[in-house]
C-alpha cells in the first residue's frame, strides 16, 4: 500500500519505520521528514496488519531468508 506523506515522499507504508510514541501507540515514521503516521484512517484490522508487516521488515531477515541461508550452507 503506497501512501504519500505530506512532505511529498511516496512510500510503501510497510517500508516506513515502525515506532512507538510516548503513549506506547504504534505508528510508522516517514524516512523523509520523520512524520508519524498513526494510520487512524485505516480500518483497525488493516492497520494492525500493516504495522505487523512493517515491524517484520524492520527486524531484518525473516524466517524465509534464514531457511534459504541454511539450504546454501
Ligand atoms: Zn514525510
Amino acid at each position: 500500500m503506497i501512501e504519500d506523506c505530506f512532505c511529498g515522499r511516496g512510500d510503501d507504508l510497510e517500508n516506513r519505520e515502525p515506532v512507538l510514541d510516548r503513549d506506547g501507540e504504534q505508528a510508522l515514521r516517514c524516512c523523509g521528514c520523520g512524520h508519524l503516521d498513526y494510520l487512524r484512517w485505516l480500518p483497525n484490522s488493516v492497520r494492525l496488519l500493516i504495522l505487523a508487516e512493517a515491524d517484520e521488515l524492520s527486524s531484518g531477515p525473516g524466517p524465509h531468508a534464514e531457511r534459504a541461508e541454511r539450504r546454501t550452507v
